[in-house]
């Protein structure tokens, strides 16, 4: 196989020819190759997320037709944005690969420290809690579960606490992995042809830890095995005091089928969320952001962005390269507003036929024959259940929003309701011929 960037480069000598100029500047130069695996998926990486959506929506295609001219045979293309980008190396160990003769490297993200993490009333609390267990760890807080939405910081905080140890207690065994890459490793070793060895590795790698962060354990719902292994571990640690952190995009109780055990093992220690940062924290990120960056901004750009980005730090900080990238492609230092409004109502543009929660309700209730009134509101006759159950289903599976959200959609609801509907359905379309035909009809009618 052609070393990879000799490969994109024919790729991009092509899609030059078929996209236009800005669009090539913007969205297709920028895109970093990063190898073709074993499976011929081209693994990419865009500069941020909303980069990866605009390649998805916009050149995924083309990119796909100049793959298969250059190599002549089809790819699959995988875009991942800067996140996915270091899990992806991470787990991949690509640059093992590709680069010989490494040192122990440091696992944590060197720029997610404590000092580049900007604490403002959205976070202080949380923030001051990795602190102490970074400072004390095992004493206090213990476990300390952090949960909130996409994007607010929870992992730049368990890397903040793993660069922490590693640099004042580096005899402390530390280990982060999100909750895939933990069932994936007890998983394997369960199919091991050595099973019994492969486990006990397991178990002796996971309980001699002195710290344990597991990141997005959300992905533990319906892992039952793994749940219980879980238990053990963290069982295990907790009876010797080592410290564990715990990240979620929700709480304990929103956690579906999560055993009682766990969810009381949980309630242990700290739980508490990360909020949505306001408007001063936001500006405060943009300039960090751009000091961190050398993304160099006027003060009105920043402060543009940040009232119009609010409920996610990193697309806030993806709208900031965008912007300042933009403005060097006409050869400036710094993003003026002239750039703002190119990017934004470019992209206004092309949000318009994006999927809202809206959008699927209508949808379900032209399907069902129904009135938007009933199917958010009280009624309680079949008619209206069924619809309004699949709507919610259909809400919490496309857009992934919290139920709590999904409850206000739906005339305040409460979120163990929204949760129910949404089970409900899960299941039926397992086990319910008629109501899975039933909800692919609709999905395809969005
Ligand atoms: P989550 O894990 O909650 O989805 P991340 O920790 O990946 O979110 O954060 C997304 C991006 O936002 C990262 O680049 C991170 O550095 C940045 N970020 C989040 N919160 C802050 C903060 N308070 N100060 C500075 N940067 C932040
Ligand atoms: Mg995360």
């Amino acid at each position: 196989m052609q070393e990879i960037s000799v490969l994109w480069q024919q790729i991009l000598e092509k899609l030059e020819l078929r996209v236009s100029s800005v669009s090539y500047m913007l969205w297709i130069k920028t895109i970093k190759p990063i190898e073709i695996d074993e499976k011929d998926n081209l693994i990419l990486a865009a500069q941020s997320v909303s980069a990866k959506n605009q390649i998805l929506r916009n050149f995924i295609d083309k990119i796909g037709d100049c793959c298969f001219e250059v190599v002549g045979k089809p790819f699959k293309i995988v875009v991942l944005d800067q996140n996915e980008e270091i899990e992806y190396l991470k787990n991949n160990k690509v640059e093992e690969k590709n680069v010989s003769a490494n040192e122990e490297k440091n696992p944590f993200v060197e720029k997610f420290t404590f000092d580049n993490f900007v604490v403002g009333k959205s976070n202080q609390f949380v923030y001051a809690a990795a602190r102490t267990v970074a400072e004390n760890p095992g004493k206090r807080y213990n476990p300390l579960f952090i949960y909130g939405g996409v994007g607010l910081g929870k992992t730049h905080l368990l890397h903040s606490i793993g660069n922490y140890l590693r640099q004042f207690s580096p005899d402390l065994k530390i280990m982060y992995v999100t909750c895939e890459q933990f069932t994936n490793d007890y998983i394997s070793s369960l199919y091991s042809p050595t099973k019994n060895k492969a486990i006990m590795e397991f178990r002796g790698k996971y309980r001699k830890l002195d710290v344990l962060m597991v990141d997005d354990i959300q992905g533990i719902s319906n892992k039952k095995e793994t749940q219980e292994e879980f238990f053990n571990t963290f069982n295990e640690l907790m009876l010797s005091n080592k410290q564990v952190i715990i990240c979620s995009d929700r709480p304990p109780k929103e956690i579906a089928t999560l055993e009682e055990r766990l969810r009381s093992r949980f309630s242990m220690g700290l739980i508490h969320d990360i909020q949505q940062p306001d408007i001063e924290t936001r500006i405060a990120i943009l300039h960090k952001k751009s000091q961190l960056e050398k993304y160099y901004a006027e003060d009105e750009v920043i402060n543009y962005i940040a009232e119009q980005v609010d409920t996610n730090i990193r697309e806030l900080e993806g709208k900031l390269s965008e912007v300042y990238f933009l403005a060097t492609l006409s050869g400036k230092k710094v993003a003026t507003m002239e750039e703002v409004e190119d990017i934004f109502t470019n992209q206004k543009e092309e949000h318009k036929n994006e999927l809202s929660p809206d959008k699927i309700i209508s949808v379900v209730c032209d399907y069902f024959n129904i009135s938007y009134n009933d199917i958010v509101g009280k009624k309680k006759n079949k008619e209206i259940v069924e619809p309004r159950m699949i709507a919610i289903y259909l809400i919490s599976e496309i857009l992934n929003l919290p139920l709590v959200n999904i409850g206000k959609l739906f005339g305040g609801r409460d979120h163990t309701t929204i949760m129910h509907s949404r089970d409900k359905i899960t299941e039926e379309i397992k086990f319910n011929k008629k109501t899975q035909t039933l909800v692919n009809e609709i999905k395809k009618s969005l």
